[in-house]
């Protein structure tokens, strides 16, 4: 669904639109005070992506480049994913066990 953000530059109220032809951003209105300065907001998804679009969009069947385990947050997310295909309710000990690999408290459990 083309669901698009919008931040009235009068109010500053932040809407959701259902724009199914782009002509129809010209019409929109602000809900809260009618105005018709809308601007979208397009890089909201990219700054705000919830662990499950990651998980989503991860394909384990491509290697990561390096870049992609510079990002902390994307450690573990191989194994959620394997987990997740494979129908597995890995439970809280999974989830503390790939914490610890994010914070790399991991190898002070295992005496590295
Ligand atoms: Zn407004």
């Amino acid at each position: 669904m083309p669901i698009y953000e919008y931040e009235c530059n009068k109010c500053q109220t932040v809407m959701g639109f259902l724009v199914l032809n782009p002509s129809e951003e010209l019409t929109l209105k602000c809900k809260d005070c009618g105005g018709d300065d809308l601007k979208r907001i397009v890089s909201r998804f990219a700054y705000h992506r919830s662990e499950s679009d990651r998980l989503a969009e991860f394909d384990t069947s491509k290697r990561q480049g390096d870049e992609f385990y510079k990002d902390s947050r994307n450690v573990g997310l191989w194994a959620k994913k394997r987990a997740n295909q494979l129908g597995a309710d890995l439970g809280p000990e999974f989830e503390e066990v790939i914490e610890k690999g994010r914070t790399g408290k991991i190898l002070d459990d295992y005496d590295l």
